[in-house]
């Protein structure tokens, strides 16, 4: 079965089609990216999947729960899905391991203890342990970013979604967030990137998905969208 199912799918802004008539499945453990213009409705597909949009025609089925059916519990459908987003979307006021422990103590009610040495762990996982006990705003963009992917990490996702994670970056540190999403990917997580970086696209998706205008054209492997040299 496909970790994700998603069948049809409908959005409209007024009288925008944000999407239209999307259909795609998601393997357990499979990285698809997804591509295509500005407005063609890619990030809008990525937050339906977790109802930060609710859809207006066809159904997304995560792990076996259907995300729109009011009946299931949106909670813990999206402690299935770690989302990073463009904009880091750190809590300013909270240290990095307040923002790393808060979300497990409260929502999943973790000990304390434990919490905070998952986050430890998941920090050294992204490259800065020695960050712990600052603000985010004492951190570069690019650390901020990997603290967001920790965060995510923290309530133990089965899913990974990334909304173009790199695109509010400097150049210089695009690279240290791509090395940890490739880390990801390696490991087996289940991920869907939004993204502009063809280069992580070609190195690390199964398939890729093009979009325009809220359809999807076209979805091939890397190698059908990239020719080799
Ligand atoms: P992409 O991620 O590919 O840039 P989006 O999913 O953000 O595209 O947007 C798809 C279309 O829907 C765009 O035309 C965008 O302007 C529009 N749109 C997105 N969110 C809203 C909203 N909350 N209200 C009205 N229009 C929106
Ligand atoms: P992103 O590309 O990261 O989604 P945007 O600037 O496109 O960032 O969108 C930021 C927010 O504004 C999102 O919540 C999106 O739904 C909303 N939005 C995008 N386009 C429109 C629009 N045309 N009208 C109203 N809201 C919009």
């Amino acid at each position: 079965d496909p970790i994700i199912r998603i069948q049809g799918v409908h959005k409209n802004y007024g009288a925008l089609r944000a999407l239209d008539n999307v259909s795609l499945d998601v393997a357990r453990g499979e990285k698809v990216v997804i591509i295509g213009p500005s407005g063609s409705g890619k990030s809008t597909l990525l937050r339906s999947m977790n109802r930060l949009e609710t859809i207006d025609g066809g159904s997304i089925i995560v792990d076996g729960l259907d995300v729109n059916d009011r009946s299931n519990n949106i909670n813990a459908i999206r402690q299935e899905l770690g989302m990073v987003f463009q904009s880091f979307n750190l809590f300013p006021h909270k240290t990095v391991l307040e923002n790393l422990t808060m979300a497990p103590m409260r929502l999943k009610r973790v000990p304390k203890h434990e919490a905070e040495q998952t986050a430890m762990e998941l920090l050294t996982k992204v490259g800065i342990p020695n960050k712990a006990g600052v603000y985010p705003a004492m951190l570069s963009g690019g650390q901020q970013q990997r603290v967001a992917i920790a965060r995510a990490l923290a309530m133990k996702p089965k899913i990974m979604l990334f909304d173009e994670p790199t695109s509010a970056l400097d150049p210089e540190m695009i690279g240290e967030v791509l090395d940890v999403m490739v880390t990801l990917a390696r490991e087996g997580m289940t991920m869907v990137v939004v993204t502009h970086e063809m280069g992580f696209a070609r190195e690390v998706a199964d398939r890729v998905v093009f979009m325009d205008a809220g359809r999807i054209l076209e979805i091939g492997t890397p190698e059908h969208f990239f020719q080799s040299p």
